[in-house]
């Protein structure tokens, strides 16, 4: 069964772009992923839409109601019989990185609900009645959670068997656990016709012929660029062995209450 995303967010205009084109495409049109838009004014209950309001204690912008954004919740994860993971878009969560994407794109995962903030936030009493795993894409301040919830997505779709070209095109990228010691190395450089370009050579052992030495060329680059540019890659991770899927049933930080 295809991996079920659901989104929901205040801009389901933003969306259909980046998920019709290229590889979250193609992962859509393969089956590989199955994704919903959902817009959170739908379940407003008022009016006017209305599903922000101002800060209580003063300040700058509005702040994501608690009621809209609960029932959608609630609706939408009864659409379907299988429990969703869900997930909070924020810059307060856990900094994104290959091996929770690997572990989210995992067949156990099932079933996915993204949630978009926008405005200043969202009133802090549905997130913990909610109690969503917290992702962020990095410490910067982005508009929304749409964006971040597009990439999610596509780092999550192009990892789904088949959905790449050659089998082994994910394994061979940057972060990637390689070999025995399942080391996580940036990728090698790459290079394609001309074989010289305004005077720049492509490196010999590359057109050799030789397909061991080349094998061990990559492999060296890939050391010499991670020493480089991450260095922080090669010593041990300690926390890999935590970046297991969060469990559905145990959502991100604290106890799923009853209905408010
Ligand atoms: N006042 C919030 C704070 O400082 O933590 C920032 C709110 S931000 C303007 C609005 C929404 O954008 C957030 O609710 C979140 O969904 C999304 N967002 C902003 N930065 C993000 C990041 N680095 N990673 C993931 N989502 C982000």
């Amino acid at each position: 069964m295809s991996l079920r995303i659901d989104i929901l967010t205040l801009f389901p205009e933003m969306f259909p772009a980046v998920l019709e084109a290229s590889i979250v495409g193609r992962a859509r049109q393969a089956g590989a992923v199955d994704v919903h838009l959902h817009n959170i004014r739908d379940y407003a209950g008022n009016k006017h839409n209305k599903v922000d309001d101002r800060p209580f204690g003063g300040g700058p912008g509005m702040v994501l109601m608690c009621q809209p954004l609960y029932d959608a919740v609630m609706d939408v994860e009864a659409q379907d019989e299988r429990t969703a993971l869900r997930i909070l878009l924020s810059p307060q969560g856990e900094p994104l990185r290959q091996p929770r994407v690997e572990s989210l794109a995992a067949p156990e995962t099932g079933r996915l609900l993204l949630i978009a903030g926008h405005y200043e936030g969202i009133d802090e009493r549905v997130i913990e009645a909610i109690a969503p795993f917290e992702i962020s894409l990095g410490d910067y301040v982005l508009s929304g959670g749409e964006l971040a919830a597009m990439v999610l997505i596509d780092a999550i779709a192009r990892l789904q068997p088949g959905v790449l070209g050659h089998a082994d095109s994910a394994a061979e990228d940057s972060f990637s656990p390689r070999g025995e010691g399942q080391r996580r190395l940036l990728d090698c450089p790459h290079y394609t016709r001309p074989q010289v370009w305004t005077g720049r050579e492509v490196p010999p052992i590359l057109v050799s012929g030789d397909h061991g030495a080349v094998a061990r060329w990559r492999e060296e680059q890939m050391m010499e660029r991670t020493r480089a540019r991450r260095p922080d890659l090669l010593s041990p991770q300690p926390d890999l062995a935590s970046e297991t899927a969060p469990n559905p049933s145990h959502q991100g930080r604290s106890e799923r209450p009853s209905q408010p």
